[in-house]
């Protein structure tokens, strides 16, 4: 296929010593489902209804601390609603005590960030908190780290015991929170974990991927991942829910059935696309030391219908999920302006196609070359990663001073 990639990060790099950056600390997070017998289940509930009315009486409490133009202070708040456990809200002590505090250092949190994200951007449509209603959302609760603890298949909870969980903790590290949660009416163990950054060793060589619509992902080496079957037919099981859901009588009993059996849906549907975008961001970013992707601006593509396809495939995503892997992994993550015109380029003797459409999934170019679209994309894509990274100083020789090395040696 021409000059071969391998060749040419050799003449204008002479091999990939490019700095690697260094990550001393990652905080990860599992999310693990739980399998809590009916009186667990009915302990969680009770939890997150701790976690609700701490969370509305500490906002109620801060309203009336603003409005009468007094000083919050964040602690004081915690005492006042400790001291009033015992006499008013007993109902508290059922539950292990993070509920409340957790929820009271949510409430602080989303409340800081709400001020921070207007300072930023006085126009962000940003709401301020507010209560929160058991009609609306469950939700849960949160468990600060030294509260509870993993083991094997059990996390162990206070005033509850052993929980059993549907897979162990992937992470190795210090446990640094955890959460609760109910969704779709199955409940879930968030915990966040700090490790050490592996640095993996070994690493080496580079790649393009070409992010599609159609095909999910082409890598320069050939390598093909397809939008995954199973999660096209839950897409279309998902209309059809809908479409069933439209019309069911409101308030009536089985609209509240359908309405569950669509939340369920859509909780697999993204687990189905979570777990295919990890296996692939996984396997790319400890295959090789620089990876190569374009710049996707998804934020202008925003109002068009493409915005949501594009979601929907989880692009964005993967491309999230690339960039903080390969800081974990110890590879790079480059990414190649979206005005370069990595489809239509030939990969072999860099003449443009100015007649490609959109349509044409194969092509032959003037100099013979007979190219895949996307693999001839993700080609380029990996040379102009490369030439990027030469430019920033990553391998010691510039593309000028790469030209004048050829030119001398030629
Ligand atoms: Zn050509």
């Amino acid at each position: 296929m021409g000059l071969a990639v391998d060749e040419w990060i050799e003449e204008i790099g002479g091999g990939l010593n490019f700095k690697r950056p260094k990550f001393l600390r990652m905080i990860k997070a599992h999310k693990i489902r739980l399998n809590p017998r009916p009186e667990q289940a009915a302990y969680f509930m009770r939890a997150a209804g701790v976690a609700r009315f701490a969370w509305n009486w500490a906002l109620n409490r801060y309203k009336e601390l603003k409005a009468a133009g007094q000083e919050v202070d964040w602690n004081e708040i915690k005492k006042e609603f400790r001291a009033k456990i015992d006499a008013e809200f007993p109902f508290v002590r059922e539950v292990t005590k993070c509920a409340a505090e957790e929820a009271i250092n949510d409430l602080r949190k989303a409340i800081h960030v709400y001020y921070e994200t207007k300072k930023r951007n006085p126009k962000a449509k940003v709401k301020f908190p507010d209560y929160r209603k058991r009609s609306k959302k469950i939700g849960g609760f949160g468990l600060a780290n030294d509260k509870f603890s993993v083991d094997g298949h059990n996390a162990r909870i206070p005033k509850l015991g052993d929980v059993n969980m549907a897979e162990r903790l992937r992470f190795d590290g210090r446990i640094m929170s955890g959460r609760v949660k109910e969704r779709a009416g199955r409940w879930y163990l968030t915990v966040t974990v700090e490790c050490e950054s592996q640095g993996m060793a070994g690493l080496s060589g580079s790649v393009g991927i070409d992010f599609g619509l159609s095909r999910f992902a082409t890598l320069s080496t050939g390598e093909v991942y397809e939008t995954q079957a199973n999660l096209r037919k839950s897409a279309g099981k998902l209309k059809a829910l809908q479409r069933g859901l439209a019309r069911k009588k409101r308030g009536s009993n089985n609209r509240r059935k359908w309405k569950l059996k669509v939340a369920r849906l859509h909780e697999r549907i993204s687990n189905q696309r979570s777990d295919f975008l990890h296996k692939f961001t996984t396997a790319v970013c400890s295959a090789f030391a620089v990876i190569c992707v374009e710049d996707l601006n998804l934020s202008g593509l925003c109002q068009t219908r493409l915005a949501k396809s594009f979601h929907d495939a989880g692009i964005g995503e993967a491309v999230n999920q690339l960039e903080y892997k390969t800081s974990s992994f110890g590879s790079l993550l480059q990414k190649v302006d979206r005005f370069f015109a990595s489809s239509r380029l030939c990969h072999v003797c860099g003449a443009r196609n100015d007649q490609l459409k959109l349509s044409d999934r194969e092509w032959v170019c003037a100099c013979g070359a007979h190219h895949d679209r996307d693999l001839n994309a993700s080609l380029n894509l990996e040379m102009e990663g490369i030439r990027l990274l030469a430019g920033s100083g990553y391998i010691g020789v510039t593309p000028v001073d790469g030209k004048a090395l050829a030119q001398v040696s030629a």
